[in-house]
């Protein structure tokens, strides 16, 4: 057996492994639940996290009986208190960010789920990585925000980091076997990520999207757009934010950058290609002309599933494709005039610096103010474009300049969508 199989055969075989999911009532929680249902002998449930859906992280707590629970809404705190007490639950709540950490980087952990959506999965995600945690990422905008420190955090502490980002999952089940870091018998360290595309063999990457649901829809009709029709996404059923996200197709550029660091390449080195069916959920293309794909149905339980278990490989409860009723899979290339993120996003990628995090910043609170119907749906990128302007360029050093960058810009796109209101109204 050669060395690379005996190194994922002792990783395949670790005992029973300790679960904390931040942000387990949203949609990736919920799913990384339902694989874990299905196997309770190889995975305990450390602790579960909620921002304000008090009453599902009860019931959640009553099936799990998780060792921690942590809310941040403090209104509700009391009540889940007394909640848990009444129902002879031994779950401890903790509250705010201090909790957060906790369950993220406690010694009895092994694996968190960072599935907070937006900048509030930064600091709580980190703080996994600096423990040395296997770290399922799906927090992608922690990335985009701060990901040179972030992925020199990973280096320092020997965190293993594992995509859930159903493309980037992809992308890494494409990769050429994990290469072994230092290639000694005794080292248990794997550089998965990291790694040069061209040490790897690899011409380039091809990040593919759906196109989301307005792919085809005439652009005179996007100014009268709704958040339920945003939210409507063709394949995949996901949190409201990014199900907007995939709608602008910002989302499609936040994985760009995201990719930039978790592969080590550089924005040049992706292909963004559009691919309706979401059957393939993206590819890996070598020097030599081969093409690698990762395919199966658009469900989140697949990465998941292979993230928590990976080096080895379980069920998830995702059916097999039925491949003879497939109506064929087609490609396209973006279109960059209807959908003007993604240039911004590659620009950003580009430029670095304070230019992402301004992105990530304005793309949320305009995101935010879409879905509460302050702006409409044409505002979004319009608010992003005008907050990029205004934002001067900064490489930030540490974390608090990158969320002094992050504040300052949410400042400025807040005053951009009551400029859209007032004109609205
Ligand atoms: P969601 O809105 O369904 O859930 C978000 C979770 O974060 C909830 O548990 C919520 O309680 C928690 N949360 C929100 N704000 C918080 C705060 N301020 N403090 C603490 N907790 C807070 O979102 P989702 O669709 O599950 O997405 C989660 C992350 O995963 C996002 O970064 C998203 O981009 C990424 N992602 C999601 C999918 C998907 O299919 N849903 C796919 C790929 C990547
Ligand atoms: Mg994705």
């Amino acid at each position: 057996m050669n060395t690379i199989n005996k190194q994922v055969q002792s990783l395949a075989s670790v005992e029973t492994q300790s679960v904390s999911i931040l942000g387990s009532t949203g949609s990736i929680g919920q799913s990384t639940l339902e694989v874990l249902s299905l196997h309770p002998q190889q995975f305990h449930l450390f602790a579960l996290s909620a921002n304000t859906r008090a009453d599902l992280l009860l019931s959640q707590c009553e099936k799990w009986q998780p060792d921690y629970a942590v809310l941040r809404d403090s209104e509700q705190a009391e009540w889940l208190e007394q909640s848990l007490i009444e129902k002879g639950l031994t779950t401890q709540l903790l509250h705010g960010s201090e909790g957060l950490d906790f369950i993220a980087s406690h010694e009895q952990v092994d694996i968190v789920m960072a599935s907070i959506v937006g900048s509030a999965g930064l600091r709580s995600t980190l703080a996994a990585v600096n423990a040395g945690k296997k770290v399922l990422l799906a927090n992608k905008e922690s990335l985009v925000m701060a990901g040179a420190l972030f992925m020199q955090a990973v280096e320092k502490s020997g965190a293993v980091l594992l995509p859930i980002d159903s493309e980037h999952n992809a992308i890494f089940q494409c990769m050429p076997t994990p290469r072994l870091n230092g290639a000694s018998e005794s080292s248990t360290e794997l550089e998965v990520l990291g790694a040069s595309l061209k040490a790897g063999g690899i011409r380039k990457i091809l990040l593919t999207g759906s196109g989301g649901p307005f792919r085809c829809l005439p652009m005179d009709a996007f100014s009268t757009i709704t958040p339920d029709q945003a939210c409507a996404h063709p394949n995949w059923s996901m949190g409201r934010k990014i199900s907007v996200d995939s709608a602008t197709m910002m989302n499609k550029g936040l994985e760009l950058i995201e990719a930039c660091w978790l592969f080590n390449c550089s924005p040049s080195d992706i292909e963004i290609v559009v691919h309706p069916q979401s059957v393939i959920h993206s590819m890996v293309e070598y020097l030599d002309g081969s093409v690698l794909a990762q395919m199966g149905h658009p469900d989140m339980r697949t990465p998941i599933a292979h993230a928590l278990a990976w080096p080895a490989r379980v069920e998830s409860g995702v059916e097999s494709l039925n491949w003879t009723q497939m109506n064929g899979l087609t490609f396209e290339a973006p279109d960059n005039q209807r959908f003007p993120a993604l240039d911004m996003a590659r620009q950003a990628a580009e430029a670095g610096g304070s230019v992402p995090i301004a992105l990530n910043a304005a793309n949320e609170i305009a995101v935010e103010a879409f879905l509460n119907e302050v702006i409409p749906f044409t505002a979004i990128i319009e608010v992003v474009q005008q907050c990029l302007e205004k934002i001067p360029f900064e490489e930030p050093m540490t974390l608090d300049a990158i969320e002094a960058i992050d504040f300052q810009a949410r400042k400025v796109a807040k005053h951009c969508c009551q400029a859209f209101q007032k004109v609205s109204s």
